[in-house]
């Protein structure tokens, strides 16, 4: 038995019908799990088949959302699809996903959400995911650039959309671990540290967790760099 199941779909912007190819979920063994919760998988990568997109016109967006489209969006999609091939690059998604085409069926359907006003929260969930494709094929570059492209949407969802779908401390809690992860202590300091800090015992426990080791290892880093500003200011002194 293949782990992968399918479906025939038709195409709520073109009308191709395609068949659309997603991972059995008996099928997936998490192994461990990174700080910013990227899985490691025993074999298959369920996050390959996470995003739906159609191999004519490149319309892409979660399962779960593919054939709810709003009416009026469908014309908006109708006119982009020039957009949508440029970030395509002639990709076949009739093939079976790798990294590359996962990654591109990621940027799809960003852009798809994006002119359609998805949520800032789904679109920072894609571009997360991006990242871990990109820290798996050991690209620096690209997971930096996803991820600050996560963080800016979670920040907007942060302060603009109340109805999040994840628990309040768990978006605090990657603000501060994607600040941590791109080198900005200071803002990471400030968001792990309201998770950690929950005196009210709101938060989940393990993201709790999380944060306050997050924390600390902030902390011992820019512990160090002060100390060593220090001792430089000292030998300057004496000098
Ligand atoms: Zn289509």
């Amino acid at each position: 038995m293949g782990v992968l199941w399918e479906k025939q779909v038709n195409c709520p912007i073109c009308k191709n019908s395609f068949v659309a190819k997603n991972i059995k979920s008996s099928a997936v063994k998490v192994k461990e799990r990174d700080t910013d919760f990227r899985g490691i998988y025993e074999g298959v990568n369920p996050n390959w088949y996470l995003v739906w997109v159609c191999p004519k016109c490149y319309y892409s967006c979660f399962r779960e959302d593919f054939l709810s489209i709003k009416r009026k969006y469908v014309a908006v999609l109708q006119k982009d699809i020039q957009k949508r091939n440029a970030i395509a690059r002639n990709s076949d998604f009739n093939k079976e996903r790798n990294h590359y085409l996962a990654l591109i069926s990621y940027e799809l359907a960003a852009h798809c959400y994006n002119i359609t006003d998805g949520s800032k929260e789904k679109i920072g969930n894609l571009y997360l995911k991006a990242s871990w494709l990109a820290r798996e094929v050991k690209i620096w570059s690209l997971e930096k650039k996803f991820l600050k492209k996560a963080l800016q949407c979670y920040l907007q969802a942060y302060e603009s959309e109340p109805d999040l779908k994840m628990d309040n401390s768990l978006i605090v809690y990657l603000i501060g671990e994607l600040n941590r992860r791109l080198g900005n202590y200071k803002e990471a300091i400030r968001f792990l540290g309201r998770v950690y800090d929950d005196r009210k015992g709101r938060c989940n426990l393990e993201v709790r967790r999380l944060a306050h080791e997050q924390y600390f290892i902030i902390k011992e880093i820019i512990d160090k760099e002060e100390g060593r500003k220090e001792e430089e200011n000292k030998k300057e002194e004496s000098i």
